[in-house]
């Protein structure tokens, strides 16, 4: 019978791929090798799935920018020989690690869909069997002979997210990712439901792996009562090169001058400063209230409605791409991989 498409899923490790020992009752990983044993279903696709294990396997807590980098370098080194890609992952981490990918894999044309579960594949009710199925079966999907989903996803309980518009919202629901400002590119029922007009089109150019990667980043959280010494305290850290401000409702801060001052001091110094709010749906707009307006004048960079593990991985991505400080304001106020709506754009 002929082979309907070929996929390789990787495993990083993650509580998707544990079995309970018989005997001491822990958790250790399953042989990924033996996917079709785990999961003796996936044999009716009529795909050919390999598999590729990292050794050692990674806690997705455990992640950075090493680790990244050889993922990406998988998919490369793979790319011209699979149709799709599904990664298995933790999930603590696993909304960074598609933002940061789809940052690194320019003109990609493949689908590379993030999977994991909440409850182990040896347990019996566990989510990663049916995850698993619907990673394999979208990241197969072909519209004529072209992938139906060019772009890094999550694909968790029956949908199919932009990956770098997720974030992990439930530490114990099967349902444990939401898409704030995007919707789901695909929901599992009876049939799959693609939302065509939703998903990125293919550009059918040479894929363009970007593996610098600029950690010098940190993230300033606004708390009423924060102290000048917090703010200060992480402005000065040495090498800092940029920092997302999570900001309160549509990106409004505290008008005290000595805040104020603080963070023009470090733009003045070189510090990008990107504002994104704390709200999981809804965007920034620097100048909507008074409580933004200097933040706009002092060149707070407004990040519309990015999340907030997306603009850490925008930044990294921009930051080692040695361009200028300009440059990296500019890029982050569009949309370079789907990651932001940005209203002004929108509305001309
Ligand atoms: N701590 C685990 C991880 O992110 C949890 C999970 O797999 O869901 O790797």
């Amino acid at each position: 019978m002929e082979v309907k498409a070929s996929i390789l899923v990787i495993y990083t490790g993650g509580t998707i791929g544990m079995i309970k020992d018989p005997q001491t009752g822990a958790l250790h990983p399953i042989n990924m090798d033996l996917l079709y044993q785990s999961i003796p279903v996936l044999k009716n696709f009529n795909y050919k799935i390999d598999t590729f294990s990292f050794d050692p396997l990674l806690d997705s807590s455990n992640m950075k920018p090493d680790f990244w980098i050889k993922l990406a370098k998988i998919i490369e080194d793979n790319y011209e020989n699979y149709d799709g890609f599904v990664v298995l992952h933790g999930t603590d981490t696993m909304s960074y690690t598609a933002s940061v990918l789809s940052f690194m894999l320019e003109n990609l044309n493949k689908p590379v869909i993030l999977t994991g579960s909440q409850l182990p594949l040896g347990v019996v009710r566990t989510d990663g069997r049916d995850n698993i199925i619907n990673a394999v079966e979208m990241a197969a999907a072909k519209d004529e002979n072209t992938p139906l989903i060019p772009e890094v996803c999550i694909c968790f309980e029956n949908k199919l997210f932009r990956g770098n518009r997720t974030n992990k919202f439930n530490a114990e629901n099967f349902e444990a990712f939401v898409s704030g400002n995007y919707p789901a590119l695909a929901k599992v029922g009876v049939y799959i439901r693609y939302k065509n007009h939703l998903i990125l089109k293919p550009n059918f150019k040479k894929l363009k792996v970007h593996y610098n990667l600029d950690s010098n980043v940190a993230i300033l959280k606004l708390f009423p009562g924060i102290s000048e010494n917090i703010v200060k305290s992480i402005l000065s850290i040495k090498g800092l090169k940029a920092v997302v401000m999570e900001t309160y409702g549509s990106g409004n801060a505290p008008t005290e001058k000595w805040f104020i001052d603080t963070l023009k001091a470090a733009i003045d110094s070189g510090i990008i400063i990107l504002n994104v709010t704390q709200c999981k749906s809804g965007s920034v707009e620097i100048g909507k209230y008074e409580t933004s307006i200097d933040l706009g004048k002092i060149g707070v960079v407004g990040g519309y409605d990015i999340t907030t593990e997306s603009a850490i991985a925008k930044l990294m991505f921009l930051l080692g791409k040695n361009i200028s400080y300009n440059e990296i304001c500019s890029q982050l106020q569009i949309s370079i991989r789907g990651e932001l709506t940005n209203e002004l754009l929108k509305n001309e």
